[in-house]
C-alpha cells in the first residue's frame, strides 16, 4: 500500500470527511426503538431543507439508480411516454431504465457538450397535442460531461407550452454543491444520492415529491413495492421506516446536514464555484480543452477534460494512479478514453485542489501528454485573490467568464 492519503478525485463517490466517518462509527441501533424517531425525523427534515422543499422527502437504502426507478415506478403507468433530454451518459442510462420499466422514452439527443436545451423540450411538448408525454426528465448536473442544465428554464418552457407533464430532475451529483430549489423551480420529483455533494459513503438515495406527483402516484399503475412512496408515508410521519433503513448511514447523513448548516449552503456553493473556476484556469493554461463547450453551463462539481488528438485518457489516468495514488474519473461510453474527469466536490479545500491539480500536471508530464506546464500556477493565481475577497467579506468576483480569459 502507498503511504499517505489516496486522492479520490472522481466526481463521486467523493471524499468522506473524518467527522462523518466518526459519526457512523457507532453500535447499530434498534430502528424500531424509542430513540430512533429523532434520528429518522432529523434526516427527513434536514433533507427537505437541502432540496429546498416543504413537501415530502423519502429516503431509500439504495444507490441513486434506485431513486431513479422509484420516481418513475411511483408516478407512471405501463406504456406512458416520458420525454428525456440526453445530456450525456447518465441521462442515457435513465432513459434505458425507463424503457426496461415498460415506458416509452422519447429522447432528445444533445451533443454531450452542454446542458439541456429548454427550447427543444418546449418544442417537443408543443408538438404533443394528444398529451401522451407524462413526464419530462432532466439531469441537473451531467456527471459524465460536467454540464449543468437550467432547471428553471425547463420549467418555464413547460409552462409556456401549457403542458401538464410532471418534471423530474436528477440532482444526484449536484445536490448540496450547486444551488437547487425543488419548490421554487416547480420540480415534481427530485432524485438524489448520498455519495457526491452530501459527502457520505454510497448507499442512500432520495426522492423529493410535489403534491402533483403524489396525486399522480394515486393512479399510476406500474408495479412497485420496495419503492412505494405510500408504504413510507405512515412510518415516516413519526421518523420511522417501513423496512430496515441504513441506520449508520443516517447517523452520517445527520452529521452531513449539521456540517452543511454550519458552513451555510451559500458558502458551500461559492466554494464549489471557486474550485471549479480555478480548475478551468489550470486546464486553459495546460492548453487542453474543457468538454463542456458552453461556459455558462460548466459544472461547479467536476471538469471533464479532452485529451489531445490520438492520446489515451485511460493511459494517462493509469499513470497518475500508479505514480501519485490519485483516482481521476474516466470517460464514459461515447467519450471513453477521450476525456478524463477531475472531481472538485464535497469535502474539499484549496490545498486539496492544489494537490489534485499538481497530480494531474505531473501525470500529464509522466504520461507524455502534449500540454504546456503552468496549470497549477494559474489555479493558485486564481485562488489567492478569491480567498482574500472572501476574508474581507466582499462578494466573490471571479466568474466562469473571467476564468476563461
Ligand atoms: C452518480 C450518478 C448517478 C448514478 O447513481 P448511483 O448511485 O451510481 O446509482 C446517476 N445520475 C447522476 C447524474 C450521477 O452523477
Amino acid at each position: 500500500m502507498p503511504s499517505g492519503r489516496h486522492f479520490l478525485q472522481i466526481p463521486g463517490p467523493s471524499n468522506v470527511p473524518d467527522r462523518i466517518l466518526r459519526a457512523m462509527d457507532r453500535a447499530v441501533t434498534d430502528h424500531r426503538g424509542p430513540n430512533f424517531a429523532e434520528i429518522g425525523g432529523k434526516a427527513l427534515e434536514g433533507m427537505r431543507e437541502i432540496f429546498g422543499t416543504r413537501e415530502r422527502v423519502v429516503i431509500y437504502p439504495a444507490s441513486g439508480t434506485g431513486a431513479w426507478e422509484a420516481a418513475l415506478a411511483n408516478t407512471m403507468s405501463p406504456g406512458d411516454r416520458v420525454l428525456m433530454y440526453e445530456t450525456g451518459h447518465f441521462a442515457a442510462l435513465w432513459a434505458r431504465l425507463a424503457g426496461k420499466l415498460g415506458l416509452d422514452a422519447q429522447v432528445i439527443k444533445g451533443d454531450w457538450r452542454s446542458g439541456a436545451d429548454a427550447a427543444a423540450i418546449g418544442a417537443a411538448l408543443s408538438e404533443d397535442r394528444s398529451g401522451r408525454i407524462k413526464a419530462v426528465c432532466v439531469v441537473h448536473n451531467e456527471t459524465s460531461t460536467g454540464a449543468v442544465s437550467d432547471i428553471a428554464a425547463v420549467r418555464a418552457a413547460m409552462d409556456a407550452a401549457g403542458h401538464p407533464a410532471l418534471l423530474m430532475v436528477d440532482t444526484i451529483s449536484s445536490l448540496a454543491s450547486v444551488p437547487y430549489a425543488h419548490d421554487e423551480w416547480g420540480v415534481d420529483v427530485s432524485i438524489s444520492g448520498s455519495q457526491k455533494g452530501l459527502m457520505l459513503p454510497p448507499g442512500l438515495s432520495f426522492n423529493a415529491i410535489s403534491k402533483k406527483a403524489e396525486a399522480a402516484a394515486g393512479s399510476a399503475a406500474l408495479p412497485r413495492s420496495y419503492w412505494d412512496w405510500e408504504e413510507m408515508k405512515g412510518p415516516n410521519e413519526t421518523g420511522y421506516f417501513p423496512y430496515t433503513p441504513a441506520t449508520n448511514l443516517l447517523y452520517a447523513l445527520n452529521e452531513a446536514i449539521d456540517m452543511l448548516r454550519e458552513e451555510g449552503l451559500e458558502a458551500v456553493f461559492a466554494r464549489h464555484r471557486r474550485h471549479a473556476a480555478a480548475t478551468r484556469a489550470a486546464v486553459e493554461a495546460w492548453g487542453l480543452e474543457v468538454l463542456c463547450a458552453v461556459p455558462a453551463d460548466r459544472s461547479p462539481v467536476l471538469t471533464a477534460v479532452m485529451m489531445p488528438q490520438g492520446q489515451s485518457a485511460d493511459d494517462f489516468r493509469a499513470v497518475t494512479l500508479k505514480h501519485y495514488d490519485m483516482s481521476l474519473g474516466n470517460g464514459l461510453s461515447k467519450v471513453a478514453d477521450r476525456v478524463f474527469r477531475i472531481g472538485h466536490l464535497g469535502d474539499f479545500n484549496d490545498l486539496m485542489l492544489c494537490g489534485t491539480l499538481a497530480g494531474v500536471e505531473m501525470g500529464l508530464r509522466d504520461a507524455g501528454v502534449r500540454h504546456r506546464p503552468g496549470g497549477l500556477a494559474a489555479a493558485m493565481d486564481m485562488l489567492a485573490p478569491a480567498r482574500r475577497q472572501a476574508a474581507e467579506g466582499r462578494p466573490e468576483e471571479h466568474t466562469e467568464v473571467q476564468a476563461a480569459q
